[in-house]
């Protein structure tokens, strides 16, 4: 049966878990290869007792340091030969006082949310041809604030416009490059959330389908925005979030009946 990336090799980071775990277990299903990228080794050892591990080669490395990108992709070619996609989708969630928390830490979440989406493009253009593509995992936080959260909102606001405006720049090679904007999803991010019932509460009862989302529901439209399905999609933002940003946030949906 013909797979959605059927010889094709993608570049995921944050593989180690959550969405980026999902990402390459969803690739891979539809035949592409994938590198997987993440902070440590050990925990990238998923992969080895994977059905395809033979279509999986891993890279550890902090991906805001210009050396991950470059061996990731070095790895794309040495190992499967070509690169056609990239899903820049490591990430850290990241709040604090606007006030008085210490700048070193907004530099830390911009370097890691931001910096490192330039140099994973910067590290993967040069290797790829027409019809190759990026998602970059934002977030609705990046589409409006949140209280608290003004270093995440920053973080991912930028790369949301980061992302139209690398499309204006990539588009006439025939690259795409899209965001992605999940809602909650249960993932390694959110697992404190979920011991927290009002919090874990509110953020479900302010989605429309009410309820929280899947790793494997993001990594649905991830592999969409990755293929030829959407060849002709660039520079968007969408949200895969339940219908939270269909809401002003004023009313509460009701309560789930299915
Ligand atoms: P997760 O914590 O389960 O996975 C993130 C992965 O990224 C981890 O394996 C982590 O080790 C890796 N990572 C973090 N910093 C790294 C670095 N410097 N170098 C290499 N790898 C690094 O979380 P997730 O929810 O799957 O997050 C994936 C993306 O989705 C993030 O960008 C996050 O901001 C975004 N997101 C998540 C949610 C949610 O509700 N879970 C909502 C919106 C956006």
């Amino acid at each position: 049966m013909m797979g959605q990336h059927d010889g094709r090799v993608v570049i995921i980071t944050g593989a180690a878990s959550g969405i980026g775990r999902a990402a390459v277990e969803r690739i891979v299903a539809e035949g592409g290869s994938a590198v997987a990228v993440d902070l440590a080794a050990a925990a990238l050892t998923w992969t080895s007792g994977h059905a395809h591990a033979e279509r999986i080669v891993n890279v550890a490395g902090d991906i805001a340091d210009e050396g991950t990108n470059t061996a990731a992709v070095a790895a794309a070619i040495e190992r499967f030969g070509r690169l056609d996609a990239c899903v820049l989708n490591a990430g850290i969630a990241m709040s604090g006082d606007l006030l008085s928390m210490p700048i070193d830490e907004v530099d830390r979440v911009l370097s890691i949310n931001v910096k490192s989406v330039v140099l994973g493009i910067r590290a993967a253009v040069p290797s790829m041809s027409a019809g190759g593509a990026f998602a970059v995992t934002a977030s609705t936080s990046g589409l409006a604030g949140d209280p608290n959260m003004w270093p995440y909102n920053t973080s991912k606001g930028a790369v949301v416009n980061l992302v139209r405006a690398a499309a204006l720049d990539l588009g006439p090679r025939g690259i795409r490059i899209n965001a992605i904007c999940p809602g909650p999803t249960e993932t390694g991010m959110t697992t404190r959330i979920k011991d927290v019932h009002e919090i874990y509460e509110g953020l479900r009862r302010r989605t429309a389908l009410q309820r929280w989302g899947r790793a494997e529901e993001i990594a649905a439209v991830i592999s969409f925005m990755v293929s030829s399905d959407a060849s002709f999609v660039t520079g968007a933002a969408i949200p895969v979030d339940g219908g939270i940003t269909a809401s002003t946030g004023q009313f509460l949906p009701n309560e789930r009946t299915y």
